[in-house]
C-alpha cells in the first residue's frame, strides 16, 4: 500500500538550470484553523518565489488534520486570499492532481499505511500514560522547554497491552535511537538534532486516534514528491524528526529551507489571534495585492524601497541570498 510515487515532469520542459536534475516541486501546507495572516502570507510568498523563479512548481495541501481547531470556511478562505495574492497553484486543493486527496482529514487510510510500514522496523509501540502522568515522569527539555517522554511504556510485555487496552486507547510511540541527524538547510546552513535527547520518542498517533503532525507531513511530502520545503524557522528543529522518518521509510527527503519569523512590535511571533494582521483585515486596508507584496519583499530585504508589485513580478527580484534570516518586526505603523 505504501508507496511514494515519484512522477516524472510531465510536458514543458524543464527550466536550463534544472536541464540535468529533477523539476523542483515546492508546497505551502497552511493549516485552516483561522483566517490566514501576515505571517502565513510570508511564508507562501517565499515558498511560491522560490519554486517559480526555479522553474518549478507549487502544490497546496491543507493541513487539517485538527478537527477541533480547522474548518471548511477557513479552507475556503484560504483559497481565495491566495487567488487575491495571485499565488497559482498547478497541483493541490482546488486544482486538483495525480496525488488527491489534497486535505489531510481525507488521508487517513493512507497514513495508516505508512504506520503499518513503520511498525515493521520494532520500534512503535503503544502508550497508555495520561497527560498528568507524561508531566509527572518527565524531565523537561532542555531548550524550548517541550516534555520529553521518559519512555515508561517502551517496555510493556504483551500482556500489560492487552490489559491495558481494555481500559483506555493507547498513544503509539515511536523509539527513537540515541544517534543525531543532521541537515544543510539552505538558508540557516548546517543543523543538527539528537532524536533521543531532543524529541524522545514522539507520538506518531495520539490516543483520540489522530495522526500526529510529525508523521502526516513527512507521509505527504514525500508521496506527493515534494523537492522543496520552505516554511517559518519555527519548524527547524521538526526537520530532525522528519528526516529520521523519511530514513525509516526510505525515502530521499526534500531539500529544507526555513524562513524568518514575523513578530509583532512586543516581540511575539504573528499569530491567527492578531486579527489586525490577518487577510480580512488586510485586504480592507489593500484593495490591491501589489503594494502589500511590495511591503513584505522590502522587509524581507529583498527589495531596497518600497514599490508595488505583483507575485509574479517579483519573481525576477527573488533570491536567497538577499533574503534575511532575522526575524522581521512588523510595526502597526509599517502597513499603514
Ligand atoms: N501546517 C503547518 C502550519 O500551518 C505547516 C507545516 C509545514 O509547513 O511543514 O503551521
Amino acid at each position: 500500500l505504501w508507496r511514494p510515487r515519484w512522477r516524472k515532469p510531465l510536458g514543458k520542459a524543464a527550466s536550463p538550470a534544472f536541464a540535468m536534475g529533477e523539476r523542483i516541486k515546492g508546497r505551502f501546507a497552511p493549516s485552516p484553523s483561522g483566517r490566514m495572516h501576515l505571517g502565513n502570507v510570508f511564508c507562501a510568498l517565499i515558498a511560491w518565489l522560490s519554486a517559480k523563479s526555479a522553474g518549478g512548481e507549487m502544490l497546496l495541501r491543507i493541513e487539517d488534520l485538527d478537527t477541533a481547531r480547522c474548518k471548511e470556511e477557513y479552507t475556503q478562505m484560504l483559497l481565495d486570499d491566495l487567488r487575491y495574492l495571485g499565488l497559482t497553484f498547478d497541483e493541490g486543493e482546488g486544482v486538483g492532481g495525480a496525488s488527491a486527496p489534497y486535505q489531510q482529514s481525507k488521508r487517513t487510510e493512507y497514513y495508516e499505511a505508512v504506520l503499518a510500514r513503520l511498525r515493521e522496523t520494532g520500534n512503535v509501540y503503544p502508550c497508555f500514560c495520561s497527560r498528568d502522568e507524561l508531566h509527572a515522569a518527565s524531565a523537561p527539555h532542555a531548550t524550548d522547554g517541550r516534555v520529553l517522554y521518559a519512555g515508561t511504556c517502551r517496555s510493556l510485555t504483551a500482556e500489560e497491552i492487552a490489559e491495558k487496552s481494555a481500559i483506555r486507547s493507547p498513544a503509539l510511540r515511536l523509539h527513537t535511537p540515541d544517534d543525531t541527524v543532521a541537515f544543510d538547510d539552505r538558508h540557516f546552513g548546517r543543523i543538527t538534532g539528537a532524536l533521543q535527547s531532543e524529541w524522545g520518542d514522539f507520538i506518531l498517533r495520539r490516543s483520540d486516534g489522530l495522526f500526529a503532525y510529525q508523521l502526516a507531513v513527512t507521509a505527504d511530502d514525500a508521496a506527493m514528491g515534494v523537492r522543496e520545503v520552505v516554511r517559518g524557522r519555527d519548524l527547524l528543529s521538526s526537520t530532525i524528526p522528519q528526516l529520521y522518518l523519511y530514513r525509516l521509510l526510505g525515502v530521499t527527503p526534500p531539500q529544507f529551507a526555513h524562513v524568518p519569523l514575523l513578530l509583532s512590535a512586543d516581540g511575539r511571533r504573528l499569530s491567527k489571534r492578531d486579527r489586525d494582521l490577518d487577510m480580512g483585515a488586510l485586504r480592507c486596508r489593500y484593495k490591491t495585492p501589489e503594494p502589500l507584496i511590495g511591503k513584505l519583499l522590502c522587509l524581507a530585504g529583498l527589495l531596497d524601497r518600497e514599490e508595488a508589485l505583483s507575485a509574479e513580478e517579483a519573481l525576477s527580484v527573488f533570491s536567497w541570498d538577499r533574503l534575511r534570516t532575522e526575524d522581521i518586526v512588523v510595526l502597526p505603523s509599517v502597513l499603514s
